[in-house]
């Protein structure tokens, strides 16, 4: 796997206030700078994912002329191998030949099921990129590993032909074949697994689609676009870690309201997690909220003694004198309270179900990310669990966080 980077805002220039770096990063993003406030808190919070360096580079430089304090830092990938990469050895003939084989079978399928004259572009990448949406579910483990294999050497094949000027070859690494630039934006090499992206397409969906493979491979070899969609995407909690318990961080999304999931007008709000734990394990996270859903941000769902009470309670009020005012009615040789207690009790319980529900779109009416858990692993790393109420959201979480949830270091439910 390349070795990525994020950038991290960590304050204010000197000669900047909060309120002229937040216009000028308006601008720079196209969103009101409301939204953006978070970002010229002075608190560390993380822009920008999964950069290749020269494109890191550029982002820290727009941000800094916005008056933000950047750092690039690297994106921790699984801790053993976590330095760069070096570009790998030439791949031996026998291995060209069978990669080249596996590409072709797959242009012919392409052209029995589609006809014409398929070729190694961006076109035939989505046909199979369609198809990996379409069949990835029902994939046994070795389906997926044939094909990750498959698409994989056809999608360097398309790596090659699509950007010859940054000198693209086969090499051998860690995980197998993979296709080194030797000349990109930055200067220096940069390598990328294609059978690891169809592998990660094909467990993750189209979120990392082999079709915005080929965008991220332009964008790192011919420059990054300096605006647009460069909104701030997560925030970054960093727990950290002592002489035995390892550190971890947590990267929250911060594009969508994680209760109702819009993308408008969200802005980010500090939030302490309710949580069902006992002790003051509290966790205080930064969590991005619409306007409507603002008022969920700090409602935290009543506890089981709190519920109970109020259920005996409510009964205790309607439900008794109810008994009391019809036990002496009789109908059809029956005590009234036969009838009618059980069809009030049950109008009750419907009503207040009613009136706890949430109302479409959003999707709790208490705090919608809540913490599980809040300890440490087997070997002795930090552990966080976290319930999610809107599976956009939790998706996006996962996403942000598949290595540490792949390890078992954070945890997630619904
Ligand atoms: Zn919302």
């Amino acid at each position: 796997m390349e070795q990525t980077y994020r950038i991290v805002a960590v304050g204010l220039k000197d000669g900047f206030s909060r309120a002229h770096s937040a216009d000028l990063l308006a601008a720079l993003f196209k969103r009101p700078a409301h939204e953006l406030s978070a970002l010229t808190s002075g608190k560390r919070i993380t822009v920008k994912k999964s950069l290749a360096l020269p494109a890191a580079i550029k982002y820290k430089a727009a941000l800094e002329r916005c008056g933000l304090l950047a750092e690039v830092a690297p994106h921790s990938t699984a801790r053993s191998r976590d330095a760069a990469a070096p570009a790998g050895a030439p791949l031996p003939a026998r291995e060209l030949a069978r990669l080249e084989t596996c590409a072709r079978h797959i242009l012919a399928t392409l052209r029995d099921e589609h006809g014409g004259e398929p070729r190694y572009d961006a076109r035939s990448v989505s046909r199979i990129a369609a198809d990996i949406d379409a069949g990835r579910h029902g994939y046994t483990a070795e389906q997926a590993r044939k094909i990750a294999r498959f698409y994989g050497a056809f999608l360097g094949k398309v790596l090659i032909d699509l950007f010859p000027r940054a000198l693209p070859t086969w090499v051998a690494t860690e995980d197998g074949p993979a296709i080194a630039f030797r000349r990109t934006a930055g200067g220096g090499t940069v390598t990328v697994s294609p059978a690891t992206r169809v592998a990660q397409h094909i467990a993750q969906g189209s979120a990392l689609s082999i079709a915005g493979f080929l965008d991220e491979q332009r964008e790192l070899l011919e420059g990054a676009p300096a605006t647009a969609d460069a909104s701030p995407e997560y925030s970054i909690l960093q727990l950290v870690g002592n002489d035995t318990l390892g550190s971890l961080d947590i990267a929250m999304p911060l594009a969508m309201c994680c209760n109702c999931g819009t993308r408008e007008d969200v802005a980010v709000l500090d939030v302490e997690l309710s949580t069902r734990l006992k002790g003051d394990s509290a966790l205080w996270v930064e969590l991005p909220f619409c306007g409507p859903c603002t008022a969920t941000a700090d409602r935290v769902r009543p506890g089981i003694v709190k519920t109970g009470l109020l259920t005996a309670g409510t009964f205790l009020l309607t439900g008794l004198p109810l008994i009391l005012a019809t036990s002496h009615i009789r109908i059809l040789g029956l005590p009234t309270t036969v009838l009618v207690v059980p069809v009030f009790a049950v109008a009750v319980g419907a009503v207040l179900y009613l009136l706890d529900r949430a109302t479409a779109p959003q999707t709790s009416r208490y705090q919608p990310v809540t913490l599980e858990s809040f300890d440490h692993t087997a070997a002795g790393e930090r552990h966080v669990g976290f319930c999610f109420s809107n599976t956009a959201y939790a998706h996006a979480f996962s996403l942000a966080n598949a290595e540490e949830i792949s390890s078992g270091r954070i945890a997630t439910g619904y």
